[in-house]
């Protein structure tokens, strides 16, 4: 008898032992379906010398049902898998979980079934199905995906394929995607383009893991550069993963990709339909899938044949997942691409200092590309002072930059705003009692959309439309909004600049690849004058036409005291301000702040780089932050203020002394109230030798919760 160990996707139960039936072909990876009492489960058959499991006796083994008809998860993958699990202190079967896409798409073969209207229109129909007729033109997809589609049940569109009205379609999941061609267009290079292309290419040839900070002013042409190390990697038969952190970023990249390769790359992300992310995924395990371009999720693929990966605005805050498996997508890439054995490359205009620091003592190769492609020069910063040059009362805009705004106009320039908030006004209160308008479910105030003329949490989605009176006082029409959002500056551009075209661009407006591509289209073709964007806007577009950009409030990253938020400042403005005077007409950059001698501001006006992050380099010393010691974060959270509160004191007072370890807190977290939980967070600021995970291992391991409480360990949070 063979005894088989596996990794089941139940984080309570683990790790499993079974009996491996007579006959059966399965190794290290493969995936097989298994009984747990009178359900099946799904399984990843485990080398049983790298996972414990519960001792069973031999006769008491269940037998493996199936295993599944495709290929195992390669052996680099299943380190990846463990690895992760350990450094973030995560339970395996959730990380190994994000390696499968969704397990629906394992079972069945390589079709599966959707359907589409008939074309059938009866004479009598129920309000439901005619609700359903008409969502449902042009679309295909699962029963559930349409009927999330049409707002109806599943019971309804059930009915609909009895009575003739939807029809089955069998999708034929392994059909090939259209070959990307490595020499479909090749871009001449420039010189300092050329030698970076030619290093990257040497690197996918070798096939060795090397890692590379890819350091390249805005507009240098990082993206035709590493397209360079992709043609070599489709050259060599190999597979390459390319991450960006934002959705709506990759229309611009599909676009050029496309032109360079000739076929667009393969996109996964979240919310991919069934049947597309069934054949993506078998298409990655097969190593058919040539280039897979998505946000963070795209990392744990089952990549057969790894070539190369990269991680293009490699310092965004959006590689850092939040809740499940807590980690930082730019730092797995880079220990994958050290499993795969194959390069990776991390490109920023504005590197976070971890990574400069790691290029700095060695470990990651620095490629520079210190100018604008093409002769575009930089753009010119200037500091609005807004103690001097106060904007109108009532008004956020200084005159200064209203005035540079009307010269663009004049010449059918583009402008370009720049405030890191939705909505209209981040506060409403009432003029006559003074009540506030807060979340419910979060420490959070609800924000005005003037728009959707609604109130909306920015946390957990909670939404009221906007009240004609005061809840509290009764009065009405006594609302006023306080601060500005990004569309109250859009209606203060109206009313100074009243021919002007206005363009709000935030999450609420692009939310959709359509949406983002008539935006790119309308802001390419001139039919846009001024775009008021939040951070959105600040990476990745292209406009030739944009010659001024104007930080509204630069003072706003600012707040809130947290160590990295100087960093993030600095390369948010630093990534808008590369947004202008990218062709032949030069940029300019107004930023308004009340504190142009901060070390951030100073240095974005002088252009000085190296200065700023020395300064953050030696904050970050004095205050043993990476990369010099390290920080987890321990958040305990229920529904009941009080449990949370005595199970995060409780977990203090068992803090174990170690001279490597400081640990403060408990204290209420940063969003001390969040979708209805409270939330209290430990800080643990460690030597950077010392063995975090162990420690925090022998500290909770043994500790018992109350049902109601949650808690999560955050390896290198981002705040800290
Ligand atoms: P970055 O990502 O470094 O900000 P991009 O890759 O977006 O820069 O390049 C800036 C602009 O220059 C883009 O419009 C790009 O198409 C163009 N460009 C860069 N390199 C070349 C090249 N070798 N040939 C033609 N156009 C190029
Ligand atoms: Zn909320």
């Amino acid at each position: 008898m063979e005894r088989i160990r596996l990794l089941v996707f139940n984080a309570a139960l683990g790790v499993l032992d079974y009996r491996k039936p007579e006959g059966m072909a399965v190794e290290p990876g493969s995936i097989v379906i298994a009984p747990l009492g009178p359900r099946q489960i799904i399984g990843i058959v485990w080398e049983p010398e790298r996972l414990s499991a519960k001792e069973v006796p031999e006769a008491k083994l269940r037998a493996v049902l199936e295993a599944l008809p495709v290929p195992p998860l390669p052996a680099p993958l299943r380190r990846l898998i463990e690895w992760t699990a350990d450094y973030y202190c995560a339970p395996m079967s959730s990380v190994a979980r994000m390696a499968l896409g969704s397990s629906a798409a394992l079972r069945g073969g390589g079709t599966t079934t959707e359907y589409r209207l008939t074309g059938q229109e009866p004479a009598r129909l129920t309000p439901q199905r005619a609700a359903a007729l008409d969502a449902l033109q042009g679309e295909q997809g699962s029963i559930r995906e349409l009927a999330e589609l049409a707002s109806v049940s599943e019971g309804v569109l059930r009915g609909m394929v009895g009575a003739g009205l939807l029809e089955p379609i069998v999708v034929d999941c392994d059909r090939p995607y259209p070959p990307a061609l490595p020499d479909f267009a090749e871009p001449v290079l420039n010189p300092g383009q050329r030698e970076a292309a030619d290093t990257f290419v040497a690197a996918v040839a070798a096939g060795k893991f090397a890692p590379f900070l890819l350091d390249g002013v805005t507009g240098s042409g990082k993206t035709e550069t590493y397209f360079e190390a992709v043609a070599e990697a489709l050259r060599q038969g190999r597979q390459v993963l390319v991450l960006l952190p934002e959705i709506a970023l990759t229309e611009n990249f599909l676009r050029r990709f496309e032109s360079r390769f000739g076929t667009p790359p393969l996109l996964w992300h979240s919310s991919l339909k069934a049947s597309e992310r069934r054949r993506a995924w078998r298409a990655i395990v097969r190593g058919e899938a040539q280039v897979v371009v998505g946000a963070r999720s795209a990392l744990f693929m089952p990549y057969a044949r790894l070539g190369l990966i990269v991680v293009d605005e490699a310092h965004e805050v959006s590689f850092k997942q939040d809740d499940g498996v807590r980690y930082n997508a730019r730092d797995v890439a880079v220990i994958r691409a050290r499993f795969e054995s194959v390069p990776v490359i991390l490109a920023s205009a504005t590197p976070a200092l971890e990574s400069l620091q790691l290029a700095e003592a060695g470990i990651y190769t620095r490629i520079e590309l210190p100018d604008r492609f093409g002769g575009a020069q930089l753009p010119e910063i200037k500091i609005v002072d807004l103690r001097s040059e106060a904007p109108e009362r009532g008004r956020w805009l200084a005159p200064r930059l209203v005035e540079e705004m009307k010269l663009r106009l004049a010449r059918g320039e583009q402008s370009l705003l720049f405030l890191n908030r939705r909505g209209y006004a981040p506060l409403t209160l009432c003029r006559h009692c003074g009540h506030r308008f807060q979340c419910p479910n979060c420490t959070a105030w609800l924000v005005e959309h003037r728009f959707s003329s609604r109130l909306a949490c920015h946390h957990c989605g909670h939404e009221t439309p906007f009240p004609e009176a005061c809840p509290e006082c009764g009065t009405g029409d006594c609302l006023v909004a306080c601060g500005p959002g990004v569309e109250r500056i859009a209606d203060e551009v109206g009313e100074l600049l009243p021919d002007a075209r206005v363009a709000v661009v935030t999450s609420d407006t692009l939310n959709s690849r359509e949406a983002v591509g008539r935006f790119v289209a309308q802001a390419e073709e001139g039919a846009i004058d001024v775009i008021v964007g939040t951070q959105l806007v600040t990476k990745g577009y292209h406009f030739p036409q944009l010659t001024l950009v104007g930080v509204v409030d630069a003072d706003l990253g600012l707040e809130g005291g947290d160590l990295r938020a100087g960093e993030r400042t600095y390369q948010q403005i630093a990534q808008v301000s590369g947004r202008a005077g990218r062709a032949e007409k030069p940029g300019e950059v107004l930023i308004q702040t009340r504190h142009p001698d901060a070390s951030v501001i100073s240095a974005l006006a002088s252009g000085d780089r190296d200065a700023f992050y020395a300064a953050e380099t030696e904050a970050r010393r004095d205050a043993g932050a990476p990369p010099f010691g390290r920080w987890a974060a321990i958040i305990v959270s229920s529904e009941d203020q009080s449990e949370a509160q005595s199970a995060a004191r409780a977990i203090g007072g068992t803090a174990p002394n170690h001279p490597d370890m400081l640990v403060l807190g408990p204290a209420p977290a940063p969003m001390a109230l969040l979708r209805g939980r409270y939330r209290y967070r430990l800080l643990i600021n460690a030597r950077r030798s010392a063995e975090l995970q162990r420690y925090l291992q022998e500290w909770l391991g043994p500790l018992e919760f109350p049902q109601g409480v949650r808690v999560a360990i955050d390896i290198d949070p981002y705040s800290f």
